[in-house]
């Protein structure tokens, strides 16, 4: 689960919080907002948005319960990137996704320790930031290292 940065409010919409404000600096806060929302809330902010359907958008079978899924795997918080999935379907898609955090943490291993990965650090942070997934992975190579 990404690391909320962000409640829900319920009259304001979301806001952003402290937890990671610090990291933020410099960052393109518009275009940064809608990725890291918390997992919780931004679910319910796509129930709200996008409509349950009669049928899973994959299998097409209806009377079944339906999960909201995420499609990129980045939680977006857009509503192109969620979909309406039977328990099975979303099953089957989530045990692909799996193996993108394993190939991440390898990749993460070794970047980690390449120059090309400090000069990434040192200019651009946020672009590593912007990715939840990298961000949660550099944390931790932190953690080990310190
Ligand atoms: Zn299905």
């Amino acid at each position: 689960m990404p690391i909320g940065i962000y409640e829900h409010k319920k009259s304001q919409g979301f806001q952003k919080g402290n937890q990671f404000g610090k990291l933020n600096t410099g960052e393109n806060n518009g275009q940064w907002k809608g990725d890291n929302v918390g997992l919780t809330a931004l679910h319910k902010h796509i129930k709200k948005f996008l409509i349950k359907p009669n049928e899973c958008k994959n299998c097409k079978k209806t009377k079944i319960k339906l999960d909201l899924a995420n499609i990129s795997q980045s939680y977006k918080r857009d509503l192109n990137d969620w979909e309406w999935l039977c328990r099975s379907c979303h099953m089957k898609k989530d045990g692909r996704a799996k193996e993108l955090p394993k190939r991440l943490n390898n990749f993460m291993k070794t970047y980690t320790k390449t120059k090309e990965f400090r000069d990434t650090m040192r200019k651009s942070t946020t672009q590593v930031w912007k990715n939840p997934i990298l961000r949660q992975k550099i944390l931790e190579a932190r953690k080990h290292r310190a």
